[in-house]
């Protein structure tokens, strides 16, 4: 029963942490400036570290040339992103970099308080983006 009624908020909470990425970044590439096509909100540590898959802090607005698409992009040059990170984002870099290898088990509240902390952001924000 638990492992059923996880699945929405999870996803949800993707759904939530994605558009806040962007709407954070002013929806534009963090790394090249450019707004029009696809955006893709990308995981500095990968989504499986339930740690930072929800934080602000983790997550790296990308065009589709700095996402996968480029020899410069976050998922074919990890060296990129990380200079990337480190220059324009120093404070998040440390904080990602510290928090990777904590381990959080977030329980069903947790998460839906998470959800509220990021539906707020999305509504207090997305007007003046
Ligand atoms: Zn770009």
């Amino acid at each position: 029963l638990y492992r059923i009624k996880d699945v929405p908020i999870t996803k949800n909470l993707d759904t939530a942490w994605s558009k806040a990425v962007k709407i954070k970044a002013g929806h534009k590439c963090e790394v090249c400036g450019k707004r029009d096509g696809v955006l893709n909100s990308h995981h500095y540590v990968g989504r499986v570290n339930r740690t930072l898959r929800w934080s602000l802090k983790n997550g790296i607005c990308l065009c589709y040339t700095h996402h996968v698409g480029g020899k410069e992009s976050a998922h074919q040059d990890g060296d990129f992103i990380r200079e990337w990170f480190k220059t324009n984002r120093p404070e998040d870099y440390e904080h990602t970099q510290y928090m990777k290898n904590t381990i959080s088990k977030r329980t069903n509240a947790d998460k839906r308080e998470l959800l509220k902390e990021l539906k707020a952001y999305i509504k207090e924000n997305e007007r003046i983006s």
